[in-house]
């Protein structure tokens, strides 16, 4: 029998056109076109979280996980984190407060798609759920396992690039035909081997291109580069959320990455203090920029330059101390200059109450008119040292070696560029 042309998933291969005649195919369950969905449900009340919860509880597909917070507020930061298949958003107030929230959520969040769970039963609440963005409005009152797993089913199976959508994730695409080049970013965060690829269309959220490139080879993170009008290429970090057969390439189409989600933001380019380290590091680690810098993909900027321990590359502290020991703990002892005579001695020699100079035997000196006091020698209280000047000491703050100011490495600090693309530059021009 003859092999399929390319390595399939089982993803694919259930987005293929049905080809009843495949072995595999008929074998697969009837249910097995739902994968796992991750779910983030923001609901207020426990009773109704735990309600939701009970009620999904044998109904979702297989490996399933819903994350429960209280607060709306949780809800957006949890979403600046991870992806969510789906968001269920349950509302306690009724009436205008009840679209406040809706709004909130849908101004915050592109493209996830919302359900909204509802405790009021206002008919005009639904309408305007459904304006404000949400892909399904349920009564929690009338909430059944079959009802809620169809509008996600429905909700989930409309991504983002096909389909009838919910106004707000109905972004429009713009046919788009440009060399593009892919990188797949390796799970240690280093770039794969880059895969040319045509775009087909790209809107405000995403991304569809062609490659012919064994769709098992390319992970869901990718960056993505496009050549722009003026030949340069720019660059987007995509999640794909389907791949698909289009003899002889395969299509992918995915969503730009934003934020926390992106490995390559600028967050995790720009140099930071790392307090455990006691050193200046990057997010992403050296050896993962440097492959990127090498790909050409990330640009190297210098931002400072900073004098670090010789030994461990931490940052030291500094001050004056002592040249020999490196110790702080120095003194000096005064010394008075008698202007008239110009004796310079120990202020311990000039006596007594009446301050005398012990070379000229005049009394009662005034400081300032008849003498000045100096810094006289410096003394080290751990070593036997003395001498006129101080020395520049490091101490590192990590490892303590203690050393002379001028053996301290100078260590550059860098950040790291890359051209982003923007598609609303590209979509002006398309
Ligand atoms: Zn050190
Ligand atoms: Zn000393
Ligand atoms: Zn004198």
């Amino acid at each position: 029998m003859a092999k399929p042309r390319y390595p399939i998933t089982r993803d694919e291969r259930l987005k293929m056109p049905t080809d009843q005649s495949h072995p595999e195919h008929a074998a697969l369950p009837s249910d097995a076109s739902m994968t796992a969905w991750r779910l983030l449900h923001i609901e207020p009340d426990d009773v109704d979280a735990l309600k939701l919860k009970l009620t999904l509880r044998d109904a979702l597909p297989a490996g399933s996980a819903i994350d429960h917070v209280s607060s709306l507020d949780e809800g957006l930061e949890v979403l600046q984190e991870r992806v969510y298949d789906a968001v269920l958003l349950g509302i306690c107030e009724s009436g205008k407060q009840s679209l406040d929230t809706i709004k909130h959520f849908t101004a915050d969040v592109d493209d996830t798609p919302l359900v909204v769970l509802s405790s009021d039963e206002n008919l005009r609440a639904a309408v305007d759920a459904g304006r404000s963005g949400a892909s399904a409005f349920l009564l929690k009152s009338k909430l059944t396992s079959e009802q809620l797993c169809g509008a996600l089913r429905q909700a989930l199976e409309h991504p983002s690039y096909e389909g009838e959508l919910p106004e707000r994730r109905k972004e429009p695409r713009y046919a788009l035909e440009a060399a593009a080049v892919i990188f797949p970013i390796e799970a240690d965060g280093k770039p794969g081997r880059e895969i040319a690829a045509t775009t087909v269309d790209i809107s405000l959220n995403g991304m569809v291109v062609l490659a012919q490139q064994d769709s098992d080879l390319v992970p869901d993170i990718c960056l993505v580069g496009v050549e722009c009008p003026d030949g340069m290429y720019r660059y987007a970090t995509v999640e794909w959320r389907y791949r698909r057969l289009a003899l002889p390439a395969i299509q992918f189409g995915g969503r730009f990455l934003r934020r926390v989600d992106d490995p390559l933001h600028a967050s995790r380019l720009t140099p930071r203090f790392d307090p455990q380290q006691l050193r200046f590091t990057t997010a992403l680690d050296a050896a993962v920029l440097q492959e990127w810098v090498a790909r050409g993909i990330l640009r190297p900027k210098v931002v400072d330059r900073v004098k670090v321990c010789p030994h461990c590359e931490a940052l030291p502290t500094f001050r004056e101390g002592c040249p020999q020991c490196g110790s702080a703990l120095t003194e000096t002892s005064q010394v008075i200059h008698h202007f008239a005579c110009a004796h310079v001695a120990p202020a311990i020699e000039f006596d007594g109450d009446s301050l005398t100079c012990p070379k000229c035997r005049a009394q009662k000196l005034v400081v300032g008119a008849d003498f000045e006091y100096l810094n006289g020698p410096q003394s080290c209280r751990e070593c036997d040292w003395n001498d006129a000047t101080l020395s520049l000491i490091g101490e590192c703050l990590r490892c303590g070696h203690r050393f002379a100011g001028d053996q301290a490495h100078e260590k550059e600090v860098f950040e790291y560029h890359v051209d982003r693309l923007d598609p609303l530059a590209l979509i002006d021009r398309a």
